[in-house]
């Protein structure tokens, strides 16, 4: 029998009272702030007005405000966050059976929605806005498929148009995420498409590409702004979507307090930034205050390791270069992973907030390779019964490393990950595992520099 099982339930609950009513902005607790965006015409910050042209309003001025901690979730957003939230905290005794670790290991599970991920609490967020703005619809990206699903759900609870480019790998891979877009009454295109001047010339350039984030970006970006009631979204990077992710980490934390457990260890994947950045907030505010000290650790995919092998600079956001620089840990925007990378986590940059904690030595980083990802994602789905996505496979694998070490070292750390979401999706991924056919691709230092060389040049 495993030790504390009387203890500690293996699922935390909470009660609807005691769900977040105000999300956290990290932000206000950072010394030095993320760098601001910068309009690519000018070299100058982004004004709120020229922002307001591309996004929603309040969602500009969430984007920039750098001071209030906390700000109030309008109750709209908390009763729809009340159909799906809580999501689990799970204390994951059968994995540290199976493990034989000292270690403690908890993760937050936020697959529990029919859109498969954490994605939909940033999405009912940014659709409610924008329908309180009086638009007519919303313009995005998607590229494994969560944030246009999380979108296209939202969309549909609010009566709003929502229009999907997503990345033409996907859209041929997983026919079914693109119906059940359809089946919430998002209209979704293949990207990149000849329907957008940018898409147009991006085919040109790369005739027979099967599309990047970064290009999908740039197309949903010029839809959005030569369209009439329009405003464009995004579901990660963005300081906004970390804001609202803040609930992942709030309900952690006030579960976790219910019964005085402190994490030494917190673990998430990143690709933009945005669930590993709601779950760490409230600790890593705690943590900037001088009030508590944690480990945190970003975990990437080996073959587009923003984090450890990028470079800390202005970049393009998009391929298409239409929208503000922001300032992180980037490959360059013209960085495509490798096409036999089928864990996700593919965008060339990362989150601004992200980026200057880890340029502070306030959060590790650290790459894996696809196959190990895998390999911890069967282990975890054998034994804790969920089929992760891939995506959450990358902070798995890094935890079970984790618990592994207290084996070794018969520390009983106390481990908390993010298990961002399930897999369902993902079968020809897991196929190529199940068959053996996975291959670890990792970039030559060429490969990053010739994309790194075309950084735009800032004073
Ligand atoms: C989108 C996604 C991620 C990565 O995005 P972040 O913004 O880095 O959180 C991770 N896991 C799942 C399941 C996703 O859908």
């Amino acid at each position: 029998m495993n030790k504390n099982v009387n203890e500690i339930p293996y699922k935390i609950y909470l009660s609807e009272d005691e769900l977040p009513k105000q999300w956290y902005n990290v932000r206000a607790d950072m010394k030095v702030k993320p760098a601001p965006l910068l309009n690519p015409g000018t070299g100058q910050p982004m004004t709120a007005a020229e922002l307001e042209g591309v996004f929603c309003k309040e969602l500009v001025k969430q984007e920039l405000d750098d001071d209030t901690a906390y700000i109030d979730i309008p109750q709209e957003i908390q009763d729809f966050y009340k159909m799906y939230r809580p999501s689990p905290l799970v204390r994951a005794y059968c994995l540290e059976e199976k493990l034989g670790t000292p270690a403690k290991i908890y993760y937050k599970f936020e697959g529990n929605n029919t859109s498969g991920s954490h994605k939909l609490n940033s999405a009912i967020a940014q659709a409610y806005y924008a329908k309180k703005q009086g638009l007519k619809g919303i313009t995005t990206e998607t590229g494994a498929g969560q944030w246009g699903t999380a979108l296209s759900m939202a969309s549909a609870y609010l009566d709003l148009d929502c229009k999907v480019y997503m990345v033409k790998v996907s859209y041929e891979q997983k026919p079914f995420r693109r119906e059940v877009m359809r089946t919430y009454g998002a209209s979704v295109t293949s990207s990149p498409s000849n329907t957008t001047k940018v898409g147009r010339e991006i085919l040109e350039k790369f005739p027979g590409t099967g599309g990047s984030l970064g290009c999908a970006i740039s197309e949903a970006v010029e839809d959005a702004v030569t369209h009439e009631g329009y405003r464009y979204v995004l579901g990660s990077v963005l300081n906004q979507v970390l804001l609202h992710q803040s609930v992942i980490g709030l309900e952690a934390k006030t579960a976790l307090d219910k019964y005085g457990i402190k994490p030494d260890v917190i673990i998430g994947c990143a690709g933009g930034g945005s669930n590993l950045g709601g779950l760490i907030s409230p600790f890593m505010g705690e943590k900037l205050r001088g009030e508590a000290d944690y480990q945190f650790i970003a975990v990437e995919p080996a073959s587009c390791p923003s984090f450890t092998r990028g470079t800390y600079a202005y970049d393009f956001c998009d391929t298409g270069h239409v929208c503000p620089l922001a300032k992180m840990y980037t490959l360059g925007s013209e960085f495509i992973p490798s096409p036999n990378h089928a864990g996700g986590l593919r965008f060339h940059g990362m989150s601004s907030t992200l980026s200057e904690l880890y340029h502070q030595g306030l959060m590790e980083a650290r790459a894996v390779e696809q196959t190990s990802v895998f390999e911890a994602a069967q282990e975890f789905a054998r034994i804790e019964g969920i089929l992760p996505a891939p995506e959450s496979g990358h902070a798995i694998k890094v935890a079970i490393d984790e618990a592994k070490k207290c084996t070794e070292t018969g520390e009983e750390k106390t481990i908390l990950f993010g298990l961002t979401g399930t897999g369902y999706f993902d079968m020809y991924a897991y196929a190529a595992y199940n068959d053996g056919t996975m291959t670890d691709y990792i970039p030559t230092d060429a490969d990053l520099a010739a994309s790194i060389s075309k950084l735009p040049k800032i004073k």
